[in-house]
């Protein structure tokens, strides 16, 4: 029996991700309010011999933060430490959400985070767990924005991180897959508030493909989604501006998009799965095809709305692959007309950096993504095109997101990420009696 006071943890506690993909049923939940609170669940766990999760957004659509033993949220500790609004930073505790630094915290201070992916429901130490990216040829990761950063050990101790003190300890834990202790709070780089003008059109997948670089280049933020079972896709460019005004959407795709028809859609075509690319091209037609453009606040310009739950798989891929991989994945779904794709695929574009277990480390990539949506909760067969798609992309030397599924092993993480072992080694000197690998982990290092 334990002599360690555990007892503010919840049992009967259940969680779900953001998909509902994957779920736990934890021992005990806690939502400590202090360090101290904190340091006494890691010890009690070591003295129970349980692991630890710490769970952020729960967005990850993997398990990679699901466990049975003991989860943590971090919900209270979430205070603003310190704003310099002339130097642009902001240091909080890693439980604030993106949410409210986009909502609550910036805006007063003049200030915006510099890139962003599709949502901000994570929190600041989930959302540099995984390598979060939005897209942009001259813009990192996430992380690549973290100047400073806290982390307690598995053993309680406290650990500050930046260029001069433990620099090392900073790059892995810019990407720290939840596997290194406890990140307590993050120093970031933000910018001066700014609006982003968006214009999306319709074009051809080729036509995008042929001009690759140029794209690219034509925008600080450019990326694309492509309709499978067709040739169209949409481009998306956006850039900083000082005008403040414009909003000009395509009405349609409000009215139609807005989950409902589409989860319909989908849910019919369970039934009758032929019907999937004519689905994508009514959709496209009436929602996506032409152009629009509008101007907004940063994050909600960055932020889109995700529709429904959904199975994900994104890849990172060299730059220079993005287009024999998906000329490769056009053929496959022309040559296999058993298998009907979800669209969109979506494609981004992330500048190279130096953060250890990044899939951007040491290489500009193009982040691919596919889904498979799951209409009213229901499961759409997605194995064989998503097997198809990792190979290819093992194949060209990409690596896979960490919070997405995936079904990379150990060895074949040493020979895509020349940090690999470095971190492992890291990782095992921080948390000796692996008080923070959970299932998501003994599979890939079995
Ligand atoms: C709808 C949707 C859209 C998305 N869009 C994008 C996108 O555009 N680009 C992209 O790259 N990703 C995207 N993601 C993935 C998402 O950004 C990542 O899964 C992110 O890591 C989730 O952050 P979280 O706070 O929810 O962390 P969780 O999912 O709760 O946890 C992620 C990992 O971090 C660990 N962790 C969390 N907080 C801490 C802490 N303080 N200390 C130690 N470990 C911690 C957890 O244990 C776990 O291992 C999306 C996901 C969803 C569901």
């Amino acid at each position: 029996m334990t002599s360690i006071d555990i007892s503010p943890g919840k049992s009967g506690y259940r969680f779900y991700n953001w998909s509902k993909t994957y779920s736990a049923a934890p021992e005990l939940y806690f939502e400590p309010r202090s360090d101290k609170e904190l340091r006494n669940i890691l010890s009690g766990a070591k003295e129970n011999k349980k692991t630890v999760k710490i769970v952020g957004g729960g967005l990850s659509p993997s398990d990679i933060a699901c466990t049975n033993d003991f989860m943590i949220s971090l919900k209270y500790l979430n205070r603003v430490l310190d704003v310099d609004a002339k130097r642009c930073t902001v240091t909080v505790e890693a439980g604030v959400t993106i949410n409210e630094l986009n909502e609550n915290i910036l805006p007063s201070h003049g200030l915006s985070l510099i890139n962003l992916g599709s949502v901000s429901g994570q929190t600041v130490g989930g959302i540099i767990g995984t390598g979060t990216h939005g897209s942009g040829e001259k813009f990192g990761s996430f992380a690549t924005h973290v100047l400073e950063l806290v982390l307690m050990k598995a053993d309680g101790t406290i650990l500050r991180c930046s260029q001069q003190e433990n620099a090392e300890i900073l790059s892995a834990a810019c990407c720290h897959l939840g596997i290194l202790g406890i990140i307590l709070s993050v120093k970031l780089q933000c910018e001066a508030a700014f609006m982003l003008h968006e214009k999306k059109a319709s074009s051809k997948l080729e036509t995008v493909l042929i001009d690759l670089n140029e794209h690219v280049s034509s925008a600080q933020h450019f990326q694309f989604v492509w309709f499978p079972h067709t040739d169209n896709v949409v481009t998306i460019a956006r850039n900083r501006t000082r005008r403040t005004v414009l909003v000009k959407n395509n009405w349609l795709k409000d009215i139609f998009i807005g989950h409902h028809l589409l989860e319909f859609c989908l849910w019919i075509a369970t039934f009758f799965p032929s019907i999937v690319p004519l689905i994508t091209s009514v959709f496209f037609k009436f929602c996506y095809k032409g152009s629009s453009e509008c101007i907004n606040r940063s994050d909600k310009i960055f932020n889109i709305d995700c529709l429904f739950k959904q199975y994900v798989t994104e890849w990172a891929i060299p730059r220079k692959h993005t287009a024999i991989v998906l000329r490769e994945m056009k053929n496959w779904i022309e040559n296999n007309p058993d298998c009907k794709i979800h669209f969109p695929v979506e494609v981004r574009f992330v500048q190279k950096d130096n953060i250890m277990m990044a899939p951007s480390c040491e290489q500009d990539v193009t982040y691919i993504g596919i889904i498979s949506y799951r209409p009213y909760g229901k499961l759409v067969p997605h194995d064989k095109w998503f097997t198809f798609f990792e190979d290819l992309a093992l194949k060209y030397g990409g690596r896979p997101h960490w919070a997405k599924d995936h079904k990379v092993n150990s060895q074949t993480f040493q020979q895509i990420y020349p940090n690999f072992n470095k971190f492992m080694k890291l990782r095992s000197e921080l948390d000796p009696d692996n008080l923070f690998l959970n299932e998501y982990w003994k599979r890939i290092l079995k």
